[in-house]
């Protein structure tokens, strides 16, 4: 009789699962979640993800239930909570997804010598989290690619799995399932208000409603700030509620100019995630060093977290973080450039100010974004600065979104808000909003010096 253990990590979905496939097809099987000590008591763990990764279990345990299974919980360091179980339970095989953050690589190491110890094997499944699995595409002599449209040439061309089945039926090792952590029990601390629930219904209802329609617009509407027209589907992404492989596939089948833009952009995901794989230390230090001499201004810094620049598109955008744990990309690119680019802060502060607080916060996309935009990572034009103002104009030409996120511009009608220090003092003086602490165009300048050295 085979048993296997099916190592939940963040693939937390029933639906096409090459984890839960492949430890189906065991005669028995167990499925396991750790709540990892060394991963709660890092910087990593944020209220925000904790709340969405408990609903993310509550969910996973009873679509599991339902089908005759069960969601293990256990807390610890999570090679000894699945050797302990494999032991248990007689396992002759463990089945984890592959993945790439320092963190992971260093999990997957650490099993598979405790496991080989104990004459368990540890299948590594790398295409459960990518639609394709990072060193799978790569140029002569290299272990990834660093430049995004040759890659993304290769990506369109790859055959990829085909998708695996959801088991009807487990046949399920009986052992004590142990309790589903809270939110609070995972991280103590506030959660955004407005934050996503998390889950793969939760997902798969978004995904479907989706690709329904609104998908059909991504390729004109993705950059219109205040339409809010882009999928958010990045958090179900991120904790695996939702299969990469099927929302390719399916965006696939629905066709159409939108479905191409959104897939395109499906691919950025895999691409940033081949380069952590193969440079895991670009999660901290610069992927192309640019020689920076960042300038050090906690007042600087803690007025762009709190949204208090004097920049509308800027502070929007940092409001809307707080408020829903989640930013449109556009306005990321955005915030990032002026954090880096106008005050001349270092990218890092900024990147972890971001996994503080967004559900999707994921060191692949969050780093690597975070990368392209100081010109450390793998943009092509490293120097590239944005006009913020003109960005505004043109990504919220009625300047909706700054309204919709700074009360205090609420009276402000119209394009103006995004400029209010241009405005009759009259209409000012009524308006509790500060001047812009830094001259953009000086700004400019200086980053332009500070990069010439
Ligand atoms: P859609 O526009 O609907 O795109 C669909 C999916 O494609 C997304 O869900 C995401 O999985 C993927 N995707 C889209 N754009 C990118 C991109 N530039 N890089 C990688 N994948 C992409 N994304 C994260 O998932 N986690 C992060 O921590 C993260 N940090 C970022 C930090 C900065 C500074 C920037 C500029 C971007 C960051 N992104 C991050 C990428 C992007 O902003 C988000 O994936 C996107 O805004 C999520 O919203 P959506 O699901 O509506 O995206």
């Amino acid at each position: 009789m085979r048993t296997a253990v099916a190592l939940f990590t963040r693939d937390l979905r029933v639906a096409d699962n090459p984890v839960l496939a492949a430890a189906a097809e065991a005669d028995r099987m167990v499925a396991l979640f750790v709540l990892d000590d060394a991963v709660l008591a890092g910087d990593f763990n944020r209220p925000n993800r904790a709340g969405f990764l408990a609903e993310c279990l509550a969910d996973l345990r009873a679509a599991l239930r339902k089908r005759g299974g069960d969601l293990v919980v256990r807390s610890g360091a999570t090679t000894d909570q699945v050797a302990r179980l494999a032991e248990q339970t007689d396992a002759t095989t463990v089945h984890v997804a592959g993945d790439v953050s320092g963190h992971a690589q260093r999990r997957e190491e650490r099993l598979h010598k405790r496991l080989a110890g104990a004459g368990v094997e540890l299948r590594v499944h790398s295409d459960a989290l990518f639609v394709v699995p990072p060193g799978r595409i790569t140029p002569a002599g290299r272990d990834h690619m660093a430049v995004f449209t040759p890659y993304f040439r290769r990506w369109e061309a790859t055959t990829t799995r085909p998708p695996v089945p959801t088991p009807r039926r487990l046949h399920s090792v009986r052992v004590r399932s142990g309790r589903l952590p809270t939110a609070q029990g995972i991280c103590d601390g506030v959660e955004s208000p407005e934050r996503p629930a998390g889950g793969e219904r939760e997902g798969r209802r978004r995904m479907s409603a989706w690709l329904r329609g609104p998908i059909d617009a991504y390729a004109d509407r993705h950059d219109d700030l205040a339409g809010d027209a882009t999928s958010r589907l990045s958090p179900y992404l991120h904790f695996g509620c939702l299969s990469p492989h099927e929302l390719r596939a399916r965006a696939v089948d629905r066709g159409g100019a939108g479905a191409d833009a959104f897939v395109r952009q499906l691919a950025w995901r895999d691409f940033h995630a081949q380069v952590l794989a193969a440079r895991p230390d670009a999660a901290a230090a610069d992927y192309r060093t640019r020689g920076d001499r960042w300038r050090h201004d906690p007042a600087e810094f803690d007025a762009w977290r709190s949204g208090q620049t004097g920049v509308p598109i800027v502070d929007a955008a940092m409001r809307q973080l707080r408020l829903e744990g989640w930013m449109h990309n556009r306005a990321r690119m955005l915030v990032a450039h002026f954090l880096i680019k106008t005050l001349y802060l270092d990218w890092r502060a900024g990147a972890a100010h971001f996994l503080d607080l967004l559900v999707d916060g994921d060191i692949a996309n969050n780093t690597m974004n975070w990368q392209w935009t100081a010109g450390t990572g793998t943009d092509t034009r490293p120097n590239r600065q944005y006009n913020l103002i003109r960005q505004a104009h043109r990504h919220d030409p009625h300047g909706e979104y700054v309204r919709r996120y700074l009360p205090e511009l609420a009276t402000i009608p119209g394009p103006q808000v995004h400029e209010p220090w241009r405005l009759p003092p009259d209409v000012r003086d009524g308006v509790d909003y500060p001047d812009p602490i830094v001259d953009l165009m000086a700004a400019r300048e200086r980053f332009r010096r500070g990069r010439d050295r």
